[in-house]
């Protein structure tokens, strides 16, 4: 029995609307709240037509922490699940502590002005969590979320020692646009640009962005091109299992679209630099995003499967281990379910789990937590059941 408060009206929003709604024994009463009223009441319009479920609907600027203090002592939520943007999340952190509500999200806090992605600043709200009896949840989308359970799954069930990880982040849809980003354009050129950075040894290693690539092999899709990128998790992983050597997050980009992002660069669309335009400051990237595709809008034509896993080296019983963790999702599949394509699925599922976790008092623990540090089985259970099924490979080749 548990209301919660969803804040953003995005495509990962849209996806955990659905998613709540087919679970109304847990989640009660749901509202929506965003920047943008009117999206949200387009959500609560089609949750309606395919549940017959009723959300509430609410205009707030997340990051006015005092006018969302106020909705969230008006409405009192047990939980608000975070998936409006990462710029949001210390302020809603700090709303939630004021209000004593818990709080889950999908990404890592990220300055506006600066491209840095850091749990630091998310896991020093630990003491104020704990001393306030209140849950945080972070990282609890696909990548992360899903892979770092995956890996919390591998260490409890099949290793004594994780020593490599190898995330893989495989997108072989095809939306038919020349060059559409699948989340938030912002954010999302925002994280390729930036250097490349993987875990060996016990320090950080940087490499040029995109520099570092090799063609590996995904489960009934086949061979593609597969580029070493920095991924926050890597940073929880390594810290929570410290007998890793080397850790690593590779994703697939296609030719058509590396060839737009360089083009991209090269004019400088892609800079969080203000300009002035016409007597107005404008950010390029910023405008940008108003004039690509919205990711919410690309699931109708959208064909093929995402393919996210994590490849593991370790150690069971003495002898040296291989094994692949992964899930195939079709992007049609996805829109026909929720009108949305796969990424945002991918994201908004395991963000319904989660909070159906602390709902039900299975991941509920005072301070601020990433999520393989709680139980995976519960969770791992109802990937299954959601819409996400996992696959599992033993002593096989990892290409890596
Ligand atoms: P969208 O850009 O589609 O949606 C973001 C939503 O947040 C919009 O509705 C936007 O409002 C709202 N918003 C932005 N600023 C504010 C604010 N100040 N106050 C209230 N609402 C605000 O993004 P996505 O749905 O694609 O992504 C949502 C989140 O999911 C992001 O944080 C993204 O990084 C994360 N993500 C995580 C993944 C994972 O696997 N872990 C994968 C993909 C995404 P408006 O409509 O008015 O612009």
């Amino acid at each position: 029995m548990s209301r919660i408060l969803i804040i953003g009206a995005g495509g990962v929003a849209t996806v955990v609307a659905h998613k709540v709604a087919t679970h109304p024994d847990v989640f009660t009463e749901v509202m929506i709240a965003s920047r943008t009223q009117a999206k949200c009441d387009k959500i609560a319009e089609d949750v309606f037509k395919r549940t017959g479920q009723k959300f509430k609907t609410a205009r707030v600027d997340a990051d006015n922490v005092p006018a969302l203090t106020q909705l969230l002592k008006e409405y009192q939520p047990v939980l608000v699940i975070n998936v409006a943007l990462p710029y949001q999340d210390l302020h809603i952190m700090d709303a939630c502590l004021a209000a004593g509500v818990n709080y889950m999200d999908t990404a890592n806090y990220e300055p506006l002005e600066e491209a840095k992605y850091e749990y630091g600043w998310q896991w020093a709200y630990h003491d104020r969590f704990k001393e306030a009896g209140l849950t945080a949840i972070l990282g609890c989308g696909f990548d992360p979320g899903v892979t770092s359970i995956y890996t919390a799954h591998a260490a409890k069930h099949h290793f004594d020692e994780i020593h490599y990880l190898d995330i893989v982040d495989c997108n072989a849809g095809d939306h038919g646009k020349a060059f559409a980003t699948n989340f938030n354009p912002e954010i999302n050129i925002r994280e390729i640009t930036q250097r490349g950075k993987y875990w060996e040894n016990g320090g950080w290693h940087e490499t040029d962005p995109l520099s570092v690539h090799k063609a590996l092999n995904y489960p009934r899709i086949g061979p593609k091109e597969s580029y070493l990128m920095y991924h926050e998790e890597l940073e929880s992983l390594v810290k929570h299992y410290p007998t890793i050597k080397r850790a690593r997050f590779w994703m697939t980009f296609g030719q058509e679209y590396l060839t737009h992002l360089r083009v991209i660069q090269n004019i400088g669309m892609a800079s969080i630099e203000p300009v002035m335009y016409e007597g107005r400051e404008i950010v390029p990237i910023q405008f940008l995003k108003a004039v690509l595709p919205n990711p919410g809008d690309l699931g109708e034509n959208y064909k093929g499967f995402t393919s996210i896993g994590c490849r593991i080296r370790g150690i069971k019983d003495g002898k040296e281990r291989t094994y692949y963790i992964f899930n195939n999702c079709s992007h049609e599949v996805a829109y026909r379910e929720t009108g949305t394509q796969g990424v945002s699925y991918t994201t908004g599922v395991p963000a319904t789990i989660g909070a159906m976790m602390f709902c039900k008092g299975l991941w509920k623990q005072p301070g601020v937590f990433n999520v393989e540090q709680f139980d995976p089985d519960p969770f791992m259970a109802e990937l299954n059941k959601g819409g996400l099924p996992w696959e599992e490979l033993f002593d096989i080749d990892l290409e890596l």
